[in-house]
């Protein structure tokens, strides 16, 4: 048990950020203790100490908040000295000083974990992208070239851990190992049923001008329709087949509601749906719910569409991820905790792949405003398909290399490597043709 002294003030914020750090990351139970003068965090125990100085709520004055543009960092710096271990630094200052039971360290590691896991950054964003998102290119460590591929809160954890061992704390087994999560967000569950055949081949006429490749689709939906083919969506076997082979379970997310004209490919109670599903669960994989489009601030429609979900699934859908990844911090984290959601996995940038709450690993959640944490956990989503393909607009080389890099890190800090491949984004109908050579790639 470590004691933790801490200023009297941005109490629950604080404990937050200590009790995740410590205590989730590095296995460390604490006690904290509020109210000492001085402006910093104190961790001791026997006769030893670390301290880490306060360079951010500290320095917030009496009555105001620290949700501000002005409080946000304007670079990050990559720490250069020695037992820094090249940490980026957010707040704070390179200087560490180390003696035999005394560390005081000037990077405010517990304001730089705050800030990248309650994401409070993006709940000032005046700019939105196209879908009411926070865009990428505005988070601090896109601005900041390379560091979207840098966890940097594992990294903050691997470094305090190496202190205490370093002075002598006997620190605890870390028990998580490296493993990839596969998910699958359905969409458009077949390609072939998801709009009339009129309008499908229609619409692929009018798009290439090729009567060839209609005359092949025609085809392709006639051995389709008389079971002689697979429909080119229905990849569901070859998913689970490779999450099997990595001695993983897939997530299939299923839409349960939804009126804009970003969903409405199916209804989650038709009877061939519910067919997929059985065959899903058959299987031993799991289910989610993939609240739709408008859902990411209305609590009644993520638990309409999560019980429509669970109903026609006939199990409990406790997962989720939000349609086209919109979300609003904190709202969304609310309405989804308020509507029995227990564990979300929505935080990946759609344009920019890589670490956007700086972690590999699952974490539990701080509502900013409520200023309390939420029973609910979010498992960041780190590797999506059409984020390399259309958002970034990579080769399928530039792809794999992205990729590798993430999976890298994921490694060094045996975390978890959450992809999302979409089952469409594997058939030559829409030009996925060899893309299943990332997917492969990433999971083994
Ligand atoms: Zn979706």
């Amino acid at each position: 048990m470590i004691k933790v002294y801490i200023p009297n003030n941005f109490i629950p914020e604080r404990t937050y950020a200590i009790r995740t750090l410590l205590t989730h990351y590095c296995g460390i139970p604490v006690d904290i203790v509020v109210g000492h003068n001085s402006s910093q965090y104190e961790l001791k125990w026997e006769d030893k100490s670390i301290v880490i100085a306060d360079h951010f709520f500290g320095k917030i004055p009496e009555g105001q908040s620290y949700i501000h543009e002005s409080h946000i960092p304007k670079t990050i710096v990559e720490a250069s000295s020695i037992g820094f271990q090249n940490i980026p630094i957010l707040f704070g200052k390179e200087q560490l000083e180390i003696t035999r039971d005394h560390i005081v360290c000037h990077v405010d590691i517990f304001a730089g974990v705050f800030f990248m896991l309650t994401r409070w950054e993006e709940s000032l964003g005046k700019r939105k992208d196209l879908h009411d998102r926070f865009p990428a290119a505005e988070a601090l460590v896109v601005k900041n070239e390379g560091y979207i591929l840098r966890p940097i809160v594992d990294e903050y954890s691997f470094l305090l851990r190496t202190w205490l061992l370093a002075i002598g704390y006997s620190l605890p087994e870390i028990s998580s190992t490296f493993k990839t999560v596969l998910s699958c967000d359905v969409d458009i569950p077949f390609y072939w049923r998801s709009k009339p055949l009129w309008k499908n081949l229609g619409g692929r006429l009018l798009k290439h001008w090729n009567i060839l490749n209609t005359l092949k689709d025609y085809k392709s939906f006639r051995a389709v329709k008389t079971s002689a083919d697979k429909d080119p969506y229905d990849t569901y076997d070859y998913l689970m087949d490779l999450a099997e082979k990595g001695e993983s379970k897939m997530q299939f997310n299923f839409i349960g509601g939804g009126k804009t004209k970003y969903e409405g490919y199916y209804k989650i109670d038709e009877p061939h749906i519910k067919a997929l599903i059985d065959h899903i669960i058959s299987r031993g994989h799991h289910i989610g719910v993939h609240p739709s489009y408008d859902s990411y601030k209305d609590e009644l429609l993520i638990r309409q569409e999560k019980e429509a979900v669970a109903s026609s699934a006939g199990i409990s859908v406790v997962r989720s991820r939000q349609h086209y990844l919109r979300f609003a911090v904190p709202e969304t984290w609310q309405k989804l905790s308020a509507s029995g959601i227990i564990e979300d996995s929505t935080l990946g940038y759609a344009a920019e792949p890589g670490f956007r709450c700086g972690t590999c690993k699952p974490f539990p959640v701080f509502d900013i405003h409520q200023r309390e944490q939420l029973p609910l956990t979010e498992r960041p989503l780190l590797i999506m398909d059409v984020s390399f393909r259309m958002y970034k607009k990579l080769s399928i080389k530039e792809s794999i290399k992205l990729a590798e890099q993430i999976k890298e890190q994921v490694k060094k800090h045996n975390g978890e490597l959450v992809v999302l491949w979409h089952n469409s984004s594997l058939s030559e109908v829409d030009g996925w043709t060899d893309w299943n050579a990332v997917l492969e790639k990433v999971v083994h």
